[in-house]
């Protein structure tokens, strides 16, 4: 039996978590170094419009279509 490959392993690129989206996730960019934190690490990619807000509309949306259907 192999291992099973398909596990994601730590520090593997992320992909947005905008519902279709398949960008890489990436850092927004930092103004302020003083500001800079470890904080969590990116969850959505460059697409402005792709972010928690909109990605929390976005699965309500997909579900209220797919229940709808
Ligand atoms: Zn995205």
């Amino acid at each position: 039996m192999e291992t099973t490959r398909s596990e994601k392993a730590p520090g593997e690129k992320v992909i947005c978590l905008y519902p279709g989206c398949e960008q890489e996730a990436v850092e927004p960019p930092r103004k302020d170094n003083r500001a800079a934190r470890q904080g969590p690490p990116p969850r959505y990619c460059e697409n402005e419009e792709h972010n928690a807000a909109s990605t929390f509309q976005e699965i309500k949306r997909l579900e209220q279509e797919g229940a709808a259907s």
